[in-house]
């Protein structure tokens, strides 16, 4: 009762390598020093540098965060532990606490080894104070965490864990000398899709001079497909055909296969219309456009229009050049502006607004408030602190309004609205001046799904 529920894989029985995972490449390049690390400790121990104890995969389920934990085993040729955390959910005090012990003991004996934990949400939840506490689970952390802690540096032993919630998590999860490296595993872009539909039909008959074509196919009409159902659609496929009785897979067996994958899961289904999809393309370039012109101490890293596992529809990833520690008001105001890029493209080249900058706009809303509440930088507001900011027990910031007057809360208004305004203005501007710029962008995003930094650089210096 008391013994934790673990399968143990030695060495040999793992087949898995990084060849069986597809794309994923920023993924496999993190691990790969954990694989280093666990092939040559010497190295590491003589060096003086220490090995992270623990890596946490975030993204949506059947992405691959199982297969790349398998893999990693499997490259660096250790054992292979695995468990669930929804296992350490007890209603008995103390028996989690004490599975945790004897896993702890298990690793123990097959180090080096990694430790793979998959839904660890279900053992790291957020730890609740005051009354309604759940003793518990708060035992089963401290007494994880702990143990973790325990384990010297370098000794061999990796714990991994897979959440697709990474939000739920304890903060003191994520300290240094715990899991502090996060890696994201998110859904395939095409051409992710692509390489996974490779490795999938390795062993499909499928005629081999069509097989290129049918495989691009395949990824072009199955957007937002996690690496399971893309498993899943190949494997349908092979079932069909075998019923009926042919020799060879064609594109209508994977296309049979995907409806029946797409029925399986409503979520899935919810695949963007052609219109929809020019839409968000045309938001993600306006703030590729707005962030790249307006705020010019970043770069933009990535646009993407793949669905997330978050539910976005999709991104564009601007990262500062250098670390900064201060904000000046223009700071402010340009992080506001590129937030707005997206609406404003929706606007002005589209004459149609979407619910897509719902998050842009409360983002925006935030930075305005603090503009005037708390940095007394609107001139009207003056210096003036409104709220103060306090710190939870699990070292969350949030803001406590103080009393003002009702003038003033109607000045914070005035100024808050004023302050978008005027950037959306901006915006506005900076979107009709490169509206080349951005029709290439969503040229090339319906098409790619996914653009890089050289070829966003490229596009936004030549016009
Ligand atoms: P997760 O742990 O993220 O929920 P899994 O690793 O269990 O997902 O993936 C489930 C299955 O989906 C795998 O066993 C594999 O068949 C397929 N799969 C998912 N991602 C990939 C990928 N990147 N390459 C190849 N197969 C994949
Ligand atoms: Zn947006």
């Amino acid at each position: 009762f008391t013994q934790a529920r673990i399968e143990i894989f030695k060495p040999g029985d793992i087949k898995t390598n990084f060849n069986d995972v597809a794309g994923c490449d920023e993924a496999k390049f993190e691990l790969k020093e954990v694989i280093d690390f666990l092939k040559h400790p010497e190295r590491y121990r003589r060096l003086g540098g220490k090995m992270p104890k623990g890596v946490l995969l975030t993204g949506f389920p059947g992405c691959g965060k199982t297969l790349l934990a398998k893999a990693t085993a499997g490259e660096a040729g250790v054992p292979f532990i695995t468990l669930n955390g929804s296992d350490f959910m007890e209603i008995f005090v103390g028996v989690g606490a004490a599975r945790i012990r004897d896993l702890f003991e298990q690793a123990k004996k097959n180090i080096p080894c990694i430790v793979f934990i998959d839904e660890i949400d279900g053992l790291g939840k957020k730890r609740t104070a005051g009354p309604g506490s759940n003793d518990e689970k708060d035992q089963t952390l401290n007494q994880f965490l702990s143990k973790m802690d325990g384990f010297g540096d370098n000794t061999g032993l990796i714990v991994i864990g897979a959440t697709n919630r990474p939000d739920l998590l304890d903060p003191a999860f994520k300290r240094p000398g715990r899991f502090d490296r996060i890696i994201m595993v998110d859904k395939p872009d095409i051409k992710g899709r692509i390489e996974i539909l490779k490795v999938h039909t390795k062993n499909i008959p499928i005629k081999s001079e069509m097989k290129e074509n049918i495989i691009k196919t395949i990824a072009e009409r199955t957007p937002g497909f996690s690496g399971a159902d893309l498993a899943a659609v190949t494997n349908e496929a092979a079932m069909l055909a075998a019923r009926n009785n042919k020799e060879h897979i064609s594109l209508e067996e994977l296309d049979a296969a995907i409806m029946r994958v797409l029925a399986g899961a409503e979520q899935k289904s919810k695949i963007l219309s052609p219109k929809e999809k020019n839409m968000v393309a045309h938001h993600e370039a306006g703030h590729a456009v707005a962030g790249f012109f307006l705020q010019k101490e970043s770069y933009v890293h990535k646009i993407s229009i793949v669905r997330t596992g978050h539910g976005a529809l999709g991104f564009t990833l601007s990262l500062p050049i250098e670390d900064k520690y201060l904000n000046t008001q223009d700071d402010i105001k340009n992080a506001v502006k590129s937030l707005l890029g997206g609406r404003a493209a929706e606007e002005l080249l589209l004459k149609e607004i979407s619910s897509g900058a719902e998050n842009d706009l409360e983002r925006a809303t935030i930075l305005a408030l603090r503009y005037v509440k708390r940095l007394g930088m609107d001139k009207k507001m003056g210096l003036r602190s409104f709220g103060v900011s306090r710190e939870n027990y699990l070292g969350d910031n949030f803001t406590v309004d103080e009393g003002y007057s009702e003038e003033t809360a109607k000045q914070i208004d005035q100024s808050v609205n004023s302050l978008l305004n005027n950037c959306y203005e901006e915006t506005k501007e900076a979107i009709v001046e490169h509206k080349e710029e951005i029709k290439i962008i969503v040229q090339k995003l319906l098409e790619k799904e996914v653009l890089e930094k050289e070829e966003i650089k490229q596009i936004l210096t030549s016009c």
